[in-house]
């Protein structure tokens, strides 16, 4: 399904020889500088801030927003479990809107979820797809709800020339092994609000501000100088990585094209500039059988987001009286294909022809 990136070792041991130069190891260290600073001179923002993974980026996200406790969120059920869980252990509601034909938030159904206690929107940029952003900020504006992106999937994607990041009051990145972007484990907080700057390092940092000072209840969510040094020696092969996504994806687009039974994503929208951090298809019947097929071939892809999480034990209660059937349709036919830059045409083609003689 994917392999995660590992630049030249040397390249990495050339950044950890500054960590045994530095002989510190974590907390806001030279490389955590170092990586704040390069991510905002190449998303042209003013502020980044980075964390151990996007999970809890995205809990202290909704902690510096802060909200009343309890509140509403809106969200979509088509999505990996960390945004959901994210909002529950914050102590606020998940409310499950259904998603578009793209697989993001349908926003033609947000407004009818909106009550006195909704107090944000927490869309998801799933597979790198954007949201309708502009929608989304008319929406918040007028019922002045707080925008907190996860944009887990989106590094590097823009919207008419923007970054995505540029969009709401916060996004969140996540910098996992398996994501376009790696610091092996990790994540950041994009943001253009520099109020927000001071309690979201805080946050990560057990409320502490002083040797003697605690500002306020705070977690332990700090990136370490390992994973940032990883971070420093990964971006500069980004735009390779991108180009050698791009050239897979269009090979598995070219091929998928003709099969019938798969459809694929328009994510080639002349405004968008996609990341091709993933291959999504759907399959219209029987898609489990294709995935066991795949599977006894050696071809590893992922039911990617399944189940529902409207069908999820401990997250079932959040539903409401609205349809979430289109997000409970996708969760069953669809598959996510290896995608990773040294996937050779030759694997492309043979994956395409077991999916074909699959069906
Ligand atoms: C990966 C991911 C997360 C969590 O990020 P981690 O860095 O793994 O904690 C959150 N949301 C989505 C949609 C993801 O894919």
């Amino acid at each position: 399904m994917t392999k995660p990136f590992l630049p030249p070792i040397n390249e990495y041991l050339y950044n950890l020889e500054k960590i045994w130069e530095s002989n510190i190891l974590t907390n806001m260290g030279p490389l955590h500088v170092d990586l704040e600073r390069e991510l905002c001179s190449r998303f042209g923002c003013e502020n980044v801030a980075l964390f151990t993974n996007g999970h809890l980026a995205l809990e202290i996200a909704l902690k510096a927003l802060n909200l009343e406790p309890g509140s509403e969120i809106i969200t979509t059920p088509f999505t990996f479990v960390s945004t959901i869980s994210s909002i529950v252990n914050q102590g606020h509601i998940p409310v499950f809107c259904d998603i578009d034909d793209d697989c993001t938030i349908d926003v033609d159904q947000i407004e009818a979820l909106i009550t006195p206690k909704t107090a944000a929107i927490l869309p998801v940029h799933v597979y790198g797809f954007p949201c309708d952003v502009e929608r989304i900020d008319e929406i918040a504006r007028k019922h002045r709800l707080k925008v907190l992106y996860d944009a887990a999937h989106a590094f590097g994607v823009r919207v008419n020339g923007k970054d995505i990041s540029q969009f709401g009051d916060i996004s969140m990145f996540s910098f996992h092994a398996t994501k376009l972007f790696h610091t092996i484990e990790g994540g950041a907080l994009i943001f253009a609000d520099s109020a927000l700057k001071t309690n979201i390092d805080l946050y990560k940092n057990f409320g502490i501000s002083g040797p003697e000072t605690i500002e306020l209840v705070g977690l332990n969510a700090k990136m370490n100088e390992f994973q940032a040094a990883m971070g420093l020696t990964v971006l500069p092969y980004l735009d390779e990585i991108i180009e050698q996504r791009k050239t897979i994806f269009e090979r598995y687009m070219q091929n998928l094209d003709n099969i019938q039974g798969v459809s694929i994503f328009p994510c080639q929208d002349k405004n968008i500039d996609y990341n091709y951090a993933y291959v999504p298809i759907l399959i219209t019947t029987k898609r489990n059988e294709v995935f066991d097929v795949l599977a006894a071939n050696n071809i590893h892809a992922r039911k990617y987001f399944y189940p529902s999480l409207t069908k999820v034990e401990c997250y079932r209660q959040y539903m409401r009286n609205n349809s979430t059937r289109k997000a409970e349709t996708i969760t069953e036919q669809v598959l996510a294909l290896p995608i990773y830059p040294s996937l050779t045409f030759e694997q492309v083609d043979r994956v395409c022809r077991t999916i074909q003689e699959a069906i």
